[in-house]
């Protein structure tokens, strides 16, 4: 079921958490990597061991999130803009002109894409 009021991480998201290392053999410090809110990397720290989501697994899971969210918006803004009018009306005029470049800039995250090199 479709979550409306669950918070949403649409970039790139770093947290740290302490796991087992099966090459360290013991607890140590991972890094968890989210893209657009799905998991993609967990890397231990200590010895750099990683597992790394397939790339087209989290590029197929991206999409399909994104096609639900662009499905659900009206319905998103609606709910909005009942609970809280006058704040749903001052937001409104700089969400539109910066969602395009917020949806490039996720793909531009998912798809590992860096726009500084060449
Ligand atoms: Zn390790």
């Amino acid at each position: 079921m479709l979550d409306l009021a669950a918070p949403r991480i649409t970039g790139l998201l770093r947290i740290n958490a302490a796991l087992e290392c099966p090459t360290c053999s013991s607890e140590t410090l991972h890094e968890i990597r989210y893209v657009a809110g799905l998991l993609n990397q967990i890397r231990c720290v200590r010895c750099g061991q990683h597992w790394q989501m397939a790339r087209h697994a989290v590029e197929e899971a991206y999409l399909r999130q994104l096609v639900t969210r662009v499905a659900s918006k009206p319905l998103r803004l609606g709910l909005e803009a009942g609970r809280h009018p006058i704040a749903f009306a001052f937001s409104l005029p700089r969400r539109v002109v910066t969602k395009p470049w917020r949806i490039a800039s996720e793909v531009v995250t998912v798809a590992g894409l860096d726009p500084s090199r060449p």
